[in-house]
């Protein structure tokens, strides 16, 4: 299998794709076609476990890695994290689901992903024959750092640098990263909001300039971010498996459609159900959900895709993005693999904060996907509410897409083909992650200190506390950096 940049100016292999992250045009690699599971593979899919799964997604891809050997690295990856089952799918009420992805080292669904891009990036440097040192920069809302510090600490051959907004990680999730160990690991704030974050790790990787002072120094960048395929394609993995659960324990038959809520950011998440769509899974409709940041809510509303607006920071850091880099993956199919026009719109974004959609582009898109965004208030009384009635606690981002899941659901009951279909709720982190948020939205006290939070809601809700994130109230903090956004740059130069 080929990929190509969604720009338009390059082919490539799966190996090069991963290991260069993003093309050499700016451009997002994509497959140059979507390969398809047919009923019978679905149907063999059932009997299979979460690691057999996504061997059998992952090679539809990757044909250059050998099968026997990726199913292996999956199945390390995955005994990382807590429980029999990566992606274990909960029943909260008839006909709603959560698929729990927080299970990994770093308790948020970027472990699903970063537990095994080492993995593929290590083999795609043997596959090429590349002896440079591989860096890998990352722009962080606050849980892909962690989750790929965790992922790469002490890698042969692999350094690991981070980013993150100075104010705009939750308490937790900056612990998490200052106190990160390893030898090869990097972790530097910035002055900013994540969008400026992401910006200079892309212009950094988009800048010959760049490249060539670290080629000096024998080093390659790569990317752990969620513009590289290498993280959207074990993303892929988990719809299918929400699927097939869905089918062994009787809900649905094979065939029958799902639909899908994703509490989205930067698109990545959100995307993978749709390759998954494209893959042959029945999916019904992906539910966008946002935050006050309602970007995207607009987008698919309007077809109109403007980021010049007020930012916010809300209970969900990790969805508070203006600029969503996978939704570019989108916009380029949308246009009928348009490179050229792709480009442009890109600069257009780039430049004047904007670009448009045509109007056929925008009823394409709605085919697949429905868009909503809910506010704080909406979002503690819909976690609230499932806790009292349920007994069910969720994160803040999860909360968010139970908000507009439970909006998308009351309207669909007009569509009697709609209603039937289950709703997945995509569960992307653990509750103890946002403790003082979570505390407060389920009892509406609040709580000075995060570890007093998670104390509390271990109390009230006797859901296990992850070890990962008990240990660290005794761990040095150990990075301390904090630069301009525009100085990112000599912040790598030091490191490497
Ligand atoms: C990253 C993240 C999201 C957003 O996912 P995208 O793939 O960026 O859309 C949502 N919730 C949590 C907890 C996250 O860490």
């Amino acid at each position: 299998m080929q990929f190509v940049s969604t720009r338009g100016g390059e082919r490539v292999t799966g190996a090069q794709a991963i290991v260069k992250g993003l093309a050499s045009d700016g451009g997002l690699f994509v497959p140059e076609s979507f390969p398809t599971l047919s009923r019978e593979e679905l149907e063999g899919m059932l009997g299979l476990d979460y690691p057999e799964r996504a061997a059998l997604v992952l090679s539809k891809y990757l044909d250059e890695y050998d099968r026997e050997e990726l199913l292996s690295a999956l199945r390390e990856a995955y005994s990382r994290f807590e429980g029999e089952d990566a992606a274990p799918l909960v029943k909260i009420d008839e006909g709603v689901f959560m698929l729990e992805l927080f299970h990994g080292p770093t308790c948020a669904f970027k472990d699903m992903a970063l537990t095994v891009l080492p993995y593929l990036l290590r083999k795609g440097c043997d596959i090429l024959g590349i002896r440079e040192t591989i860096l890998i920069l990352a722009a962080t809302s606050g849980d892909t750092g962690k989750a790929a510090l965790e992922g790469f600490r002490d890698a042969k051959g692999v350094k690991v640098m981070v980013f993150y907004p100075c104010d705009g990680v939750s308490k937790m999730q900056e612990l998490q990263m200052r106190t990160q160990e390893g030898e090869n690991v990097n972790v530097v704030a910035v002055r900013g909001n994540f969008d400026d974050c992401q910006t200079g790790v892309k212009k950094i990787f988009s800048s010959e300039e760049c490249h060539r002072a670290l080629k000096e120094k024998g080093v390659l960048l790569s990317s752990a971010n969620s513009i590289n395929f290498g993280r959207l394609a074990p993303q892929i993995a988990y719809y299918f498996s929400a699927y097939c659960d869905l089918v062994t324990s009787g809900q649905i038959a094979l065939g029958d459609k799902v639909d899908f809520t994703v509490p989205t950011g930067n698109f990545g998440n959100i995307l993978a159900g749709y390759y998954a769509k494209r893959m042959g899974l029945p999916i019904g409709t992906l539910v966008c959900a946002s935050n006050k940041n309602n970007v995207l809510t607009e987008f698919f509303r309007e077809g109109n895709y403007n980021s010049k607006r007020p930012f916010f920071k809300t209970m969900s850091p990790s969805m508070d993005i203006l600029v969503s880099s996978n939704l570019e993956r989108l916009v380029f199919e949308m246009s009928g693999r348009d490179g050229a026009l792709t480009k442009e719109r890109m600069e257009s974004l780039a430049k004047n904060g904007q670009y448009s959609v045509r109007a056929e582009e925008l009823k394409l898109m709605r085919k697949s996907f429905v868009a909503g965004c809910t506010s704080e208030d909406d979002t503690v009384d819909c976690m609230y509410e499932f806790f009292t009635e349920y007994g069910y606690p969720m994160d803040t981002h999860t909360g968010v897409a139970m908000s507009v899941a439970e909006r998308y659901r009351k309207k669909r009951e007009e569509d009697p083909a709609a209603e039937q279909r289950p709703m997945v709720v995509i569960s992307t982190a653990s509750p103890y992650k946002f403790p003082q948020d979570v505390l407060y939205a389920l009892t509406g006290n609040d709580v000075k200190d995060s570890f007093k939070g998670i104390k509390r809601i271990n109390l009230l809700t006797a859901m296990k506390v992850p070890e990962n994130l008990k240990a660290l109230r005794n761990k040095p903090l150990r990075f301390k950096t904090v630069t301009a956004a525009d100085k990112m740059f000599d912040e790598v130069l030091k490191f490497v």
